[in-house]
């Protein structure tokens, strides 16, 4: 009678251990529509960490293997004279619905009747809530949001630097000049693509304009092709 009850109980571990083995690989695979569009608590997300005030000006946060990567990068920075700074990470949903929600009221947007040229011209300045790379915690800010900074001394070099050892870190520019749709150029923005890169391919394949709304506008998202134009619109690395 042992032997059986001894393999049942191996079975039974055997099981046990699958089942571990599949709610890690589901916790690690977390790359559903909510992760994808930012509606999600970062705060409370297991993966994600507050960054230290020493490589921020405001609280944010990123995915752990985001920051870990950017600490290797701030300190070889610093070493070349260059002192990075994170102007903002990672932002969710209702993050951006606050920036989105603040313009849309802005008088200077609020002025375009019709609704498809109002988003267009808006999406100038922000990303729509639900499409912004800022919602997966890979995203980045650095130092400055004003394109003029890197006209300045400072600036190019700081850019310069990037451009040369960034790649070296898996941080990428998604918005670069040299792109046909999409943002403006930002030279501030640099994206952890190890990770990025999987999740803009997890993107085109889980989501549609049906998600992507709850905001003032979204009606046009389609209209305009906010996916096709904006979430793609990115250099070609970072595809
Ligand atoms: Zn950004």
């Amino acid at each position: 009678m042992r032997k059986p009850i001894a393999l049942c109980n191996k079975n039974i571990f055997a099981l046990f251990l699958l089942a571990i083995i599949s709610i890690a690989a589901n916790a690690q695979s977390k790359i559903g529509k909510d992760f994808l569009l930012g509606r999600f608590d970062y705060t409370k997300d297991t993966s994600f960490i507050k960054v230290n005030g020493r490589y921020a000006d405001n609280v944010t946060y990123l995915q752990k293997t985001t920051y870990a990567a950017y600490k290797k990068m701030y300190a070889a920075a610093l070493k070349d004279g260059i002192k990075l700074n994170i102007i903002s990470g990672t932002r969710s949903f209702d993050n951006q619905s606050s920036i989105w929600k603040a313009k849309w009221n802005d008088p200077q947007f609020a002025a375009i009747e019709n609704t498809a040229a109002r988003v267009t011209e808006l999406l100038r300045w922000s990303s729509m809530p639900g499409t912004s790379r800022h919602h997966w915690g890979t995203d980045m800010d650095l130092v400055t949001l004003q394109p003029e900074y890197f006209n300045t001394h400072a600036g190019k070099k700081m850019y310069a630097w990037m451009q040369k050892n960034a790649a070296t870190y898996g941080f990428y520019q998604p918005f670069t000049a040299d792109r046909e749709t999409g943002y403006k150029e930002e030279k501030w923005h640099w994206s952890y693509l190890p990770l990025s890169k999987l999740y803009l391919n997890e993107y085109v394949k889980q989501i549609t304009y049906t998600d992507i709304n709850g905001f003032d506008g979204y009606i046009a998202a389609e209209e305009i092709k906010a996916i096709d134009n904006w979430v793609l619109g990115v250099n070609l690395a970072c595809k």
